[in-house]
């Protein structure tokens, strides 16, 4: 095994009140905890870092392996970020996530010390009639703003879209969002865990807690304009998802023998969301099923996706 050997990731597990078990029982998340909330499977945040697992590398934090093999892994297009450039997660939504939005660069670099978070969420799977809130329904003023998060009346002003298996969004940072109950989600996202919580449903944790609100900070950052529809992802078997300053995401359906092109611009990261399979790279083989991570460092070259799988790919 070499530096440009994919290496497999296991993730960080987090344990929110809002969380279920379809990430133990779907996505092969092997725990002691009773419900996961989310699965931090490319992270080298410290507040939940992905490891290497297997191989020369195993038990290495992505960020002990990047420094270990150098940044060269990670390819040109990430020299411009001091930062590994994305996080991301698995997400279930047992119950209804807070209203909450995330700040940008420039807010959270001056602010919080670390990146803004533009996202995007990829719908693994839903219930039937789940739905999400993001961005406003028209314009709106902060002071309209500030009056309906009083009120109890942020709803009235955001859009509901209810969702479907494959369905994409994009949340530029400043969109005010909210993920529905019973959606599972994969998200990619700037790396950076900066939320400002608006509304949580006057929730309390198993210790008879709220957790924190951060209005102030909210309504600073939340863009006031109106969002308009997502547009639906194209078919095929290579699709771009979304594609940002801050990451490209693709959709890779394998029937059978799919062949994908990398090159020293940027690792790939890739997690399986359904099927199973296996990806050969320079005589090597690293089979996965659904639920797993998968990081290939930047090189020049090609690497073939076998079996009947779809694959999230994410690169710089
Ligand atoms: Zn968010």
């Amino acid at each position: 095994m070499s530096k440009i050997s994919p290496v497999r990731l296991s993730p960080a597990l987090k344990e929110y009140i809002w969380g279920g078990t379809k990430l133990k029982t779907d996505y092969n998340k092997k725990t002691a905890l009773e419900t996961v909330a989310e699965s931090w499977e490319l992270s080298a945040h410290p507040d939940g870092e992905s490891k290497i697992t297997g191989g020369p590398y195993d038990g290495l934090k992505l960020s002990e392996y990047i420094s270990l093999c150098g940044a060269d892994i990670l390819g040109n297009n990430c020299e411009k970020h001091d930062h590994f450039p994305i996080l991301i997660k698995l997400i279930d939504a047992h119950s209804d996530l807070s209203f909450q939005v995330h700040p940008s660069d420039e807010y959270a670099l001056k602010n919080e010390g670390e990146y803004g978070k533009t996202e995007m969420w990829y719908i693994l799977d839903c219930e039937d009639g789940a739905s999400l809130y993001y961005g406003f329904k028209r314009d709106i003023t902060k002071d309209e703003l500030k009056a309906a998060i009083k009120s109890g009346t942020l709803t009235d002003l955001l859009n509901r879209v209810p969702v479907h298996s494959g369905d994409v969004f994009f949340i530029p940072s400043g969109t005010v969002h909210a993920i529905g109950a019973g959606i599972l989600i994969c998200e990619i996202q700037q790396n950076s865990n900066t939320t400002y919580r608006v509304y949580d449903y006057d929730r309390k944790d198993k210790n008879g807690q709220t957790r924190p609100l951060h209005i102030e900070k909210a309504l600073e950052v939340s863009d006031l304009k109106k969002t308009g529809p997502a547009k639906p992802p194209k078919k095929g078997s290579d699709v771009v998802l979304a594609k940002c300053e801050y990451f490209t995401v693709r959709k890779i359906t394998a029937n059978g023998d799919h062949e994908i092109d990398i090159s020293k611009s940027s690792f790939h990261s890739l997690i399986a969301v359904k099927g199973a399979g296996s990806l050969e790279i320079n005589g090597e083989t690293v089979n996965f099923i659904k639920g797993d991570s998968i990081f290939i460092p930047a090189q020049d070259g090609k690497y073939r996706v076998k079996g009947d799988c779809e694959l999230i790919l994410t690169h710089i």
